[in-house]
């Protein structure tokens, strides 16, 4: 069976998790300062502040952004719902836009129709990966006085050409930039995340929220020959990662450059065999995006039946997965009205299917992958 992704981890994770167990600090300590400091030098970003998830990261980042009750913030259907529910965490409604039907992300052109005056911020996915246009947004949100947080959930070790240097995802060019390091994405520490940010006020209010809204960090608190008493000026959350968690990190860090080069890799050999297959659309990479390929996802047919081709590679030991979702379409969200219809946001959700992609992949396995698509979809082309 060819699942969707593996995680890239062997004993030197294993060491770096056994080594906080039995170092006596388990949480949100040395492992996770350096976890931070390695972060931010990796991605050239001023500060990375780590968070238990992506999720929590970004409601952090919302917060950051001042979005309170009455708000609004644009953003996308077409992502993970995680995206559109940390917009509700804040008493805040998302306002979608559709995406552009060559990368999936944030269509720049739709915008400032969707701009109102109780609009607070930019809410961007780089989608599977795929850098979205972020000059053009950070652009438009800086003419109407917005602030831009960045949902890079899934593009760690992605580049973006910023007016002609190739930089990180997460250098931050709008005011925050959100990674997950869930083990469906890049890099893994089981659950994880991390906040990167140009604002030394952000990153300020990222720690204190991060911990009960607590004023002395339990690392000062440890150190300190003086006993102190902390207080807890503001509402804050549990969004702490553990050591454990961190030190695994550090050691998926090390490796998100090969991890990266070996995807891109995979991604080339899936267009070069699947190029005469004229009916399967492939994704494409606009020139100033170098996407980590997250997630790999190609366009079937009109006559093509979704679960059935999906079902007939897994039948065919191939594991697939259908179109990223869109919020509108489900329960929390499908009584809102729609400012604009999401046409090619429902197209990309219905027709493309996403292919197993993972370093350890074999050219057996890439094979076999793009045997299994043809297949399952060529039927309806035979004899035409
Ligand atoms: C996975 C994902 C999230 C949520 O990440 P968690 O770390 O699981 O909270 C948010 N946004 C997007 C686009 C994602 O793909």
């Amino acid at each position: 069976m060819i699942p969707i992704i593996k995680p890239v981890m062997d004993q030197a994770e294993a060491d770096a998790a056994a080594r906080v167990i039995l170092s006596g600090w388990i949480t949100q300590g040395p492992e996770v300062a350096a976890f931070e400091k390695e972060f931010a030098s990796f991605m050239g970003a001023e500060h990375a502040v780590a968070v238990s998830n992506c999720t929590t990261g970004l409601h952090l980042a919302l917060l950051g952004a001042g979005v309170e009750a009455g708000d609004e913030v644009v953003t996308v259907s077409h992502s993970y719902i995680a995206t559109a529910n940390v917009v509700r965490y804040c008493g805040a409604e998302p306002v979608f836009v559709d995406v552009d039907p060559a990368t999936f992300n944030m269509d720049p052109a739709l915008i400032e129709a969707a701009i109102t005056a109780r609009t607070k911020a930019i809410l961007l996915v780089h989608q599977m990966g795929m850098p979205a246009d972020l000059s053009a947004i950070v652009g438009i949100a800086r003419k109407h006085g917005l602030k831009v947080i960045e949902d890079a959930a899934c593009a760690a070790g992605s580049e973006i050409n910023w007016q002609g240097e190739w930089e990180k995802v997460g250098r931050v060019r709008g005011d925050a930039a959100v990674f997950s390091f869930h083990p469906r994405k890049i890099m893994s520490t089981g659950d994880g995340g991390m906040i990167t940010t140009p604002h030394d006020d952000w990153a300020a209010k990222f720690r204190l929220l991060r911990q009960h809204g607590m004023s002395v960090p339990d690392t000062v608190r440890h150190k300190a020959n003086t006993v102190i008493f902390e207080t807890h000026p503001v509402l804050g959350y549990n969004y702490r990662m553990t050591d454990i968690q961190a030190a695994v990190g550090r050691e998926q860090l090390k490796r998100l450059p090969a991890i990266t080069a070996r995807r891109r890799e995979i991604a080339e050999a899936y267009k070069a065999q699947l190029a005469s297959a004229q009916w399967i659309g492939l994704p494409e990479e606009p020139t100033w995006a170098r996407s980590n390929w997250q997630s790999f996802s190609v366009q079937i047919p009109d006559d093509c039946d979704q679960r059935d081709v999906m079902q007939k590679m897994l039948d065919a030991g191939v594991s697939t997965r259908r179109g990223i979702m869109c919020a509108h379409r489900e329960a929390v969200y499908n009584q809102m009205p729609l400012r604009a219809p999401l046409p090619h946001s429902e197209f990309a959700q219905d027709n493309r299917i996403i292919l197993p992609l993972y370093p350890q992949m074999t050219d057996d396995d890439i094979s076999e992958v793009v045997d299994a698509l043809k297949v399952a979809t060529k039927a309806s082309f035979v004899g035409s």
